[in-house]
């Protein structure tokens, strides 16, 4: 039997709803799942009467982040399967850096890209843990809504790597913050985000799903087309500003990282923190 792990809704005339629903396994994040979302942005994208779109998820947390429990081979087989048909990318089952670099321009920054730019206002609701390939999720969409109790992080630092694939973090934190953030590898809670203006709102907990859905709501009255025009508008003026080039560039330095663990320690990350990191797949010896 296959596992639901993305749900599609309808909750309100003109919105649509991707809900992640691994609650039990914290909604962590493997290719199924990225392609189970991808899917259902397309499905959304594809209907005309969805003029936003809500990301959320079941549970307790929002997501604890990319599912580094999966083996790389599991891993790479998912993307093969897949990624050609969405990107053109090959090559996932090759070994060393080849397969790995295909698997995370897929996974983490091609289908992140086409999130960022769908031609609908997306708004994300965020509760519990967001933790490092989580906050892609988050980023990606227009607007984040916050539960009080959300925390966010990217403790990727302690397993030898600069950040998660998706350099966000100077644009959503501020160039400093965002030093301080990667390099403490702290979780900040949603008051902070909001503080510094990654977080739209922050709101309880049980009120969190009602106030998405009523901002959903209220921006689905407003005319499709202006509403596409405001997005891409918005997004060009980052891209001007040189947010793509500037999160391309570092997903080259992501990938230097993790090179450079494959040289010292045979395996993507440093398991020095992490001892049950310290896994080395026969195809990844290279
Ligand atoms: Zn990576």
């Amino acid at each position: 039997m296959t596992e639901t792990l993305v749900r599609y809704e309808d909750p309100s005339p003109g919105v649509a709803r991707i809900v992640l629903a691994l609650a039990d396994k914290f909604n962590a994040i493997n290719p199924k799942m990225i392609f189970a979302v991808n899917e259902a942005f397309d499905r959304a994208l594809a209907d005309d009467t969805v003029k936003v779109i809500i990301l959320a998820a079941d549970g307790k947390h929002f997501s604890a982040g990319h599912d580094i429990s999966e083996t790389i081979d599991e891993y790479q087989a998912d993307m093969q399967e897949r990624s050609p048909r969405v990107s053109g990318w090959s090559g996932f089952l090759e070994p060393g850096t080849h397969g790995w670099y295909a698997s995370e321009k897929e996974g983490y920054l091609e289908s992140a890209r086409r999130w960022r730019n769908l031609s609908k206002p997306t708004i994300c609701a965020v509760q519990g843990k967001c933790i490092a390939g989580a906050l892609i999720f988050a980023w990606v969409c227009d607007i984040i809504i916050a539960s009080a109790d959300a925390q966010f992080s990217d403790p990727v630092m302690t397993f030898g790597m600069p950040s998660v694939e998706w350099l966000g973090h100077p644009w959503e934190l501020g160039a400093r913050k965002a030093k301080e953030f990667l390099f403490t590898a702290d979780s900040w809670s949603a008051q902070e985000a909001h503080r510094l203006g990654m977080v739209n709102h922050v709101v309880e907990r049980e009120e969190l799903s009602d106030f998405a859905l009523a901002m959903a709501q209220k921006i689905a009255t407003k005319p499709a087309f202006a509403l596409k025009l405001a997005k891409e508008a918005v997004n060009k003026t980052l891209d001007i500003q040189g947010q793509m080039n500037a999160i391309d560039q570092a997903f080259s330095l992501h990938q230097l990282g993790h090179s450079q663990n494959f040289r010292l320690f045979g395996w993507g990350m440093d398991p020095t923190n992490v001892p049950s990191l310290a896994k080395v797949p026969d195809q990844d010896k290279s």
